[in-house]
């Protein structure tokens, strides 16, 4: 039998960055990470990493900022760039309602003192020359966002908390938690048990599992992400900006001399945590779905990129992201609980929030004020939910079917 200060479930950028803050900030404290694959083999290598920052949802910005300044942390510490792809934003509205929706957007990138402006049609053609802007009304553009590599994002938060004396098992499966009375003691492991003053639960969309062992029903599922990206051609320069379309329920972002676009489909496709296998390369993504989806909603999309039709796609990538009905994080402790935090329900956003969620639940977890403001976050805020159940499964998905934003 083993004891430890924190045990954290899970080596997704969640996890990663939890250990990264928690072993920072309390050099005299033990972790244990534990991922039953290898590092961030799921959801966040899948990602296609928009890092935006200015976003109608200002909880999230405050998290997001803490990533870039995170990352500039760690290029130091391991003398390694990360290379962020600083291109900018540009968000085109096209209707009455995404034109109020950007003037707001401006109004917030002020409040958070990020640079934004308004450029014209002619200058949006040059930044992105595959963008037809006939319909745009007004055209934002904030200079400072970036996407980057999820999975080397991930790993430099591994590899930074590795050198502080992490202890990062790969290949170990948390099996349950050692609880008694509502206090979470520990985890039970194929390997034997771990006894822990913390355990963090940040085991993405499975995360819901381990909090039911304790009764509570995690208000989250996974739901279907997806994205392609279509052959190299010169209309897609390197170095253009990021475009969100929200009247096209769409974003798109340069990949390699190619487009990278994702779409929102009409209907989301959600499956129980329970039966999402353990190995997500064992879920097949059907990629002629993704194709009729795309289909089925890319209309919308030539709209505003006339060679949609022509242009050949390359790959398809899809994977499982936890979606809230409110688009918002689970972060925090669990109700009811002692030495039990969640850190899920990434909503589709977990690479650009990973800096925030990182430090706010390893300052929780080290029994001190969170110096981020968790509070539309809280696990509670549905009441009591069965997160395995049809009509709550459902509920997420629509939430993923009417996002706009990337
Ligand atoms: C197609 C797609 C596109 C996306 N695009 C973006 C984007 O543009 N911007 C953005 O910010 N985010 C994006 N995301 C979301 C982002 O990838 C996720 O929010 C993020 O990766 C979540 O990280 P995580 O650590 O919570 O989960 P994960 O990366 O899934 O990690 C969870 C880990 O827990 C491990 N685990 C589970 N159960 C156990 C157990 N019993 N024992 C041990 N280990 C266990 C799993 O093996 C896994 O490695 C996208 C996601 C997808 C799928």
């Amino acid at each position: 039998m083993k004891t430890t200060d924190l045990v954290i479930i899970g080596g997704g950028i969640f996890g990663c960055a939890i250990a990264y803050y928690y072993s920072k900030n309390n050099p005299e404290k033990r972790v244990i990470l534990l991922e039953r694959n290898e590092l961030n083999n799921a959801a966040t290598s899948r990602a296609a990493a928009l890092m935006t920052m200015v976003r109608s949802k200002r909880s999230y910005i405050p998290l997001t900022m803490e990533t870039f300044k995170v990352a500039k942390e760690m290029e130091q510490e391991l003398g390694e760039s990360l290379d962020f792809k600083v291109v900018g934003m540009m968000h085109v509205a096209a209707s009455e309602a995404t034109v109020k929706d950007l003037e707001e957007l401006m109004v917030i990138a002020k409040e958070y003192d990020q640079q934004a402006y308004f450029v014209t049609k002619e200058e949006a053609k040059i930044k992105a020359p595959w963008l037809k802007v006939d319909e745009a009304l007004k055209i934002g553009f904030v200079p400072n966002e970036a996407y980057c590599d999820p999975y080397m994002l991930g790993t430099f938060f591994a590899r930074c908390a590795k050198n502080r004396g992490v202890g990062i098992r790969q290949g170990v499966e948390v099996i349950g938690l050692i609880h008694e009375g509502g206090n979470v003691k520990g985890v039970k492991t194929r390997e034997g048990e771990i006894y822990a003053e913390t355990v963090v639960d940040a085991a993405g969309v499975w995360a819901p599992i381990f909090a039911m062992e304790m009764g509570v029903g995690l208000p989250m599922a996974p739901v279907r992400s997806q994205y392609w990206i279509t052959e190299r051609a010169d209309i897609f320069p390197l170095d253009s900006p990021m475009v969100l379309l929200p009247d096209a329920q769409a974003y798109v972002r340069p990949e390699g001399g190619g487009l990278l676009f994702g779409i929102r489909e009409k209907k989301s496709l959600v499956t129980s945590p329970k039966m999402v296998p353990k190995d997500i390369t064992d879920f097949v993504f059907s990629a002629d779905e993704g194709m009729n989806d795309l289909f089925e909603n890319g209309e919308r999309l030539a709209r505003f990129f006339p060679a949609f039709y022509d242009i050949g796609i390359k790959y398809y990538i899809a994977g499982f992201s936890g979606y809230t009905p409110d688009s918002q994080l689970i972060l925090g402790p669990v109700p009811g609980t002692t030495g039990f935090l969640v850190a899920s329900g990434c909503c589709g956003a977990g690479i650009s929030v990973a800096g925030g969620v990182g430090l706010g639940i390893a300052e929780i977890a080290a029994g001190r004020p969170n110096p981020l403001d968790f509070s539309e976050f809280e696990i509670s805020r549905f009441g009591r939910i069965d997160p395995f159940g049809e009509e709550w499964l459902n509920k997420c998905a629509a939430a993923r079917s009417n996002k706009v934003s990337g």
